[in-house]
């Protein structure tokens, strides 16, 4: 911020802005954050008219996979496995052939945050695979990655044992290293229905975590009363270590797969315990009831998880699209109810991430997606191209487009 006789220069000035609540104003923006709200307010270096287009906060896609991603490659058609059930051990084979063939992680993962740019992300909560055939080489790369792109998305990492932890020896050391080499939270992957030892996963899921002060992602697949068991497990543990706020279970099946009493006092157990719960709301499988678990205190959020790699074939990093979806498949359908679906894509996201200064009020980071749609749920529905991107007041897409640093070729 810059100052000329005694009155605040914004660097820039965003006029004819519409904001959620329905009124039209400009925003000033300097030293990256939203420096004032007003129906007038005096010049900046440089002026913008949204033409009323409608500003939301930068979105957060509070669950990917970077490394994953086939994005920016040749189309790769989906591979079926051979086995009756899904096997979570066979699609990691497929998955290690198939990657074993396509271009180096920072490309594809640069591709992944360039695109999800330009769709309006600012944050994002990446997923990388640690286990000893893969080693640390993900991490490494995403973490340069993450690098090269931290003026335009603010990446948080998640250490994830995708080929189990104690059941896959020298995992627990590689999570370990890990964390110090710069992961932020560490991950887990149904203790029972991979590790087939819930306790044992768990207490090096929570060891690990005190150990290096981190919060906890753990992916959650396992059925109903087994799921369920070990979602007041984790509650129990987050509310005994006083974890409120650090810890969130993504997935979490097992909420949408038993009655809903059952799932009403594990909802209550996860708020307690200040336990977070994400939904990418896939379409072959129940999930959990997001306005249950809203009504019973728990925050609730979004991701897009697997975009186009070896365990899934959709998706261009959209969360405008992911909320569409999660309203969809919810039977959302009041502008309330599409507004709690785009909640779990910004404000609830950022709480569970611990994302501070979010959101558009003066002080706020200006990290801004403006869409032409004359409010929230007119842009759930129709998931409108991307006018506008701002990172820290930086306009990093345009029209769709990134427009950032950085060349993910
Ligand atoms: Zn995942």
């Amino acid at each position: 911020m810059a100052s000329a006789g005694g009155n605040v220069v914004f660097d820039t000035l965003l006029t004819d802005a519409l904001l959620v609540d329905g009124s039209t104003v400009s925003l000033g923006v300097a030293a990256g954050r939203i420096a004032a709200i007003g129906a007038s307010l005096p010049a900046g270096r440089e002026q913008l008219s949204l033409g009323g287009s409608l500003v939301l906060p930068g979105l957060v896609d509070a669950h990917v996979h970077l490394d994953k991603s086939l994005i920016g490659g040749p189309w790769q058609p989906h591979r079926a496995g051979k086995s009756a059930t899904f096997s979570v051990m066979e699609r990691v084979a497929i998955e290690a052939e198939i990657l074993g063939r396509a271009a180096p992680v920072e490309e594809r993962a640069a591709a992944l945050i360039e695109l999800a740019i330009a769709r309006g992300t600012t944050h994002m909560r990446s997923h990388v695979d640690i286990d000893p055939v893969t080693g640390l080489a993900s991490l490494h790369a995403v973490l340069a990655v993450r690098e090269r792109y931290e003026d335009e998305a603010s990446i948080q990492i998640v250490a994830f044992p995708q080929r189990g932890l104690t059941s896959c020896p020298g995992t627990f050391q590689l999570m370990d290293a890990a964390m110090r080499e710069g992961a932020d939270l560490v991950g887990g992957l149904d203790p029972s229905g991979v590790d087939h030892d819930v306790g044992g996963q768990l207490d090096a899921v929570f060891e690990l975590a005190q150990r290096h002060a981190a919060g906890i992602d753990i992916h959650l697949h396992d059925p109903a009363a087994e799921g369920l068991a070990e979602l007041d497990e984790i509650a129990r543990r987050a509310k005994s270590l006083g974890m409120a706020g650090r810890v969130n279970v993504s997935h979490a099946y097992a909420l949408g797969m038993v009655p809903k009493a059952d799932a009403q006092r594990t909802a209550e157990n996860l708020a307690e315990a200040g336990v977070s719960i994400l939904t990418n709301a896939p379409g072959n499988h129940p999930y959990p009831s997001v306005m249950q678990l809203r009504a019973a205190g728990v925050t609730v959020i979004a991701g897009n998880d697997n975009i186009r790699d070896a365990w899934w074939p959709y998706g261009d990093a959209d969360m405008l699209e992911r909320a569409m979806l999660i309203a969809y498949g919810s039977g959302f359908l009041t502008d309330q109810e599409l507004g709690v679906a785009l909640d779990l894509a910004t404000h609830a996201a950022a709480r569970a991430l611990g994302i501070d200064d979010y959101g558009v009020h003066v002080g706020g980071q200006a990290d801004l997606v403006v869409v032409a749609s004359r409010n929230v749920a007119e842009a759930v529905v129709a998931r409108p191209i991307r006018s506008h991107v701002f990172k820290a007041g930086r306009l990093v897409a345009g029209n769709g487009k990134y427009l950032g640093r950085g060349t993910a070729t």
